[in-house]
């Protein structure tokens, strides 16, 4: 599935630091991927996950497949930006192609790195940014008024679209992103929405960016971005990009024994991957044979025709059922026979809803 979330971020918070992690974490998987095309401003980034070791170590396959999360670099967000400053609006296009956003947050005090605008304050640094891009959509809403107020005098099924986009506008020059755009769930308002696919209606992540010896107890930058985040219930993650640079180079014992110098447990390069995943709406399920272990990633909800259509169209089209298993019912019994003789494979059919961690054997007929 190709879902993306957006990097942004001012000039110089570290942006470019993060994107090179999580191209390196891409590259070192980049043998298991033959066929990504990989693009530079984009990081096709393995996601992270304990239960496909788990399961990788019960099976013993000849490769292990993780899930992937794309993210792109979104260059050239600067205060103005909407108005045509830096790159101008060359980031517009690339932003909206995305399907949440990593808002990357300086929270490191360092001399030598210049701040744009002076010092290092998260939550003006948060203002530029999300300011600019509620004037993103208020711009590119009035690029379509003068098309929606001919419609609306054509045809009376389209004054309603025109009344909400009158409504969007205003709520946005308050300041106000479209996320907090009450009656968003009306039926003109829905559609103006999937139709303009506002910038400010999609999903954030905070990304506190701090030096390596502010990854213990949060300072008061990483306080005042996760109180500016809890208002709207965005998730927050903190980073030293820098270090995850450092580390992109090391093998699994050796980024441990690293982490563990700085006193911390997992990876916040990890956690970014992970917390995009679900803040996409994405599970995974899982395949289990003697060649490959592998995650498919689907979307919360689907059920079982489409889930299979992950692996192959033909699966969807021909499928007969699913034989299921669930992820700990797997490890308790530590194999597939085990577990059909322990009576926990189900037999499931087309209407099944697949969950998170599934191990999934499809039966198909084409
Ligand atoms: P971008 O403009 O947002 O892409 O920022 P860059 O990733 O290019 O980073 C700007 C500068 O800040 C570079 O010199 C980085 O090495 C430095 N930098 C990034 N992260 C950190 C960090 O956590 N601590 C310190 N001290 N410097 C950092």
């Amino acid at each position: 599935m190709s879902l993306s979330i957006g990097i942004v971020g001012l000039p110089n918070v570290g942006k470019s630091t993060l994107f090179n992690a999580l191209t390196r974490a891409q590259n070192a998987q980049a043998a298991n991927y033959p066929f990504c095309t990989i693009e530079p401003n984009k990081a096709v980034a393995p996601v992270p996950d304990p239960r496909l070791d788990a399961l990788a170590r019960i099976a013993n396959p000849q490769r292990v497949l993780p899930a992937t999360v794309e993210f792109t670099d979104i260059a050239g967000l600067v205060k103005g930006a909407s108005k045509g400053e830096g790159l101008g609006n060359k980031f517009l296009a690339n932003i909206r192609e995305t399907q949440a956003i990593l808002h990357v947050v300086r929270c490191f005090v360092d001399d030598d790195v210049v701040h744009v605008h002076g010092g290092v304050n998260p939550l003006e640094d948060i203002e530029v940014i999300e300011t600019e891009l509620i004037l993103a959509d208020a711009q590119a809403l009035e690029n379509r008024m003068d098309r929606l107020r001919k419609q609306a005098k054509a045809g009376k099924e389209h004054q309603a679209k025109l009344a909400a986009a009158e409504k969007l506008l205003a709520h946005l020059m308050e300041g106000k992103p479209a996320s907090s755009m009450p009656g968003s769930d009306e039926a003109a308002m829905a559609e103006l929405f999937a139709e303009m696919g506002p910038i400010t209606a999609k999903k954030v992540i905070y990304c506190a960016n701090v030096s390596e010896d502010g990854l213990g107890e949060d300072g008061p930058e990483v306080q005042a971005v996760r109180a500016h985040a809890a208002k709207t219930g965005s998730p927050v993650v903190k980073v030293s990009a820098r270090m995850e640079e450092e580390m992109g180079g090391l093998d699994d014992a050796e980024r441990k024994e690293f982490l563990e110098s700085y006193g911390v447990e997992s990876s916040g390069l990890d956690q970014v991957i992970r917390t995009g995943y679900g803040v996409l709406g994405l599970i995974s399920y899982f395949t289990v044979g003697p060649k490959e272990v592998r995650a498919w990633t689907i979307q919360d909800g689907w059920k079982a025709p489409k889930a299979a259509s992950a692996i192959h169209t033909d699966f969807e089209r021909g499928f007969i059922r699913a034989e299921v298993i669930s992820y700990s019912d797997y490890v308790a019994n530590g194999s597939e026979a085990a577990c059909r003789s322990a009576g926990v494979l189900r037999l499931e059919g087309k209407e099944y809803v697949v969950r998170d961690g599934d191990v999934i054997h499809f039966l198909f007929n084409v």
